[in-house]
């Protein structure tokens, strides 16, 4: 027998209520039942995105929500900057470049947070930018970036600020409206703890201006087509049924649960985490800038990165990430994010540790669950 425990950064673990949500009987888009359940969703969309502008939902995995901001916003020749400290910084800047736009690409070398100074920097030399687009938790190398100092430094300028947070909304805190954050982008099967389809955006009324004189071409995801039929409470296209449904039921449970208290939930199992890989004498991939949402290492010398987590994963039925790009094999990836809990991670823990000893790496053995649950207890 083998049974299976997902601690990626997503997709991530449905909870029961999400899976009964998903099991019911389709009902049609066009009904006053389903508008009342979009109301609802909208609703508290805005709550958790801690806006007052609407959220659109789109039907496609995070990177349309991506695609969306950029083509939404800009024209050909225009420009734009991308922070760039990962495998999803570049993706904006992929996203840009195949829509002829040339970013001025930052770089934050992997593993490591912005300083909000350098781009402040790149925004005085450079005043013709319209669009910044960055990342809150940079997935690949589990880095949170300083969005609430961005938002001042881009507020301070005629660009608007665009976040990628597909993987930190719903597990990080940020504030939308306070911080400056213009376009926040995000997907469902992170934080959100649904199965992955539902792309969401909202848009703030600086960065809405943009795409009045935006010439990028589009008709799937036109926001100007979305906002339209929002106004009517309505979609322009057939929704995601049955995912738009569970995001209702998901975004019930957040709220019940309390913003704050779910951004302390996922800063003690993070706090566990690390404590566990530092116990396993394992060098974490960011030392100053962790993410609360997922936790990167090292792998250590004269081990087998792709073979620790295939057996894992293939063995034992504990399926963490590997790493990306050019950390493709030297890293492991855990998730603490969304319906991931302090027992999950314990177990995840007690997995890594079960191979490492088998594949010869010397340590304490159980070190790491004892570190973490030390972490837990408190
Ligand atoms: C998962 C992820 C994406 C990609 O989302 P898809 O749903 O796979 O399109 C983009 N950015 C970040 C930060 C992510 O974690």
């Amino acid at each position: 027998m083998k049974k299976n425990y997902l601690l990626t950064p997503g997709p991530t673990p449905l909870p029961p209520e999400i899976c009964e949500a998903l099991s019911r009987p389709i009902i049609h888009h066009r009904t006053p039942q389903f508008q009342a359940i979009l109301k609802e969703v909208g609703e508290n969309l805005k709550k958790v995105y801690q806006t007052s502008n609407d959220v659109f939902i789109l039907s496609s995995s995070g990177t349309g929500a991506m695609e969306a901001a950029v083509i939404n916003l800009l024209s050909w020749g225009d420009q734009a900057l991308v922070i760039e400290g990962g495998k999803f910084g570049e993706r904006w800047t992929e996203l840009c470049e195949a829509y002829g736009i040339k970013p001025v690409v930052v770089k934050a070398e992997w593993g490591k947070a912005l300083d909000p100074e350098v781009l402040a920097e790149y925004l005085k030399k450079e005043p013709g930018i319209k669009v910044v687009f960055s990342t809150l938790c940079e997935t690949s190398t589990g880095v949170t970036f300083d969005i609430k100092k961005f938002g001042e430094v881009v507020g301070a300028t005629n660009a608007v600020l665009v976040v990628d947070a597909i993987s930190g909304l719903g597990a990080i805190d940020i504030k939308m409206d306070e911080w400056g954050v213009d376009v926040l982008v995000s997907g469902s099967q992170k934080g959100f703890m649904l199965p992955p389809g539902l792309g969401l955006i909202s848009v703030s009324p600086k960065a809405w201006k943009l795409t009045e004189t935006s010439k990028c071409p589009k008709y799937y995801f036109d926001l100007k087509v979305a906002k339209k039929a929002w106004e009517q409470t309505d979609t322009p296209y057939t929704p995601a049924i049955g995912l738009v449904i569970a995001l209702n039921e998901a975004l019930k449970m957040m709220l019940a649960e309390g913003l704050e208290n779910i951004f302390k939930r996922h800063h003690k199992l993070a706090e566990a985490t690390r404590a566990a890989m530092k116990g396993l004498k394992l060098e974490l991939f960011s030392s100053s800038s962790g993410s609360d949402a997922v936790t990167a290492v090292k792998v250590p010398q004269g081990i087998d990165g792709e073979k620790l987590v295939k057996t894992m994963r293939d063995e034992f039925g504990v399926t963490m990430a590997g790493g990306q790009g050019e950390m493709k094999g030297k890293l492991i990836r855990v998730a603490h994010m969304g319906y991931i809990s302090e027992f999950d991670i314990i177990l995840g823990i007690s997995c890594l540790e079960k191979v490492l000893k088998r594949m010869g790496y010397v340590f304490e053995f159980g070190a790491g669950i004892k570190a973490a649950e030390e972490v837990l207890a408190k």
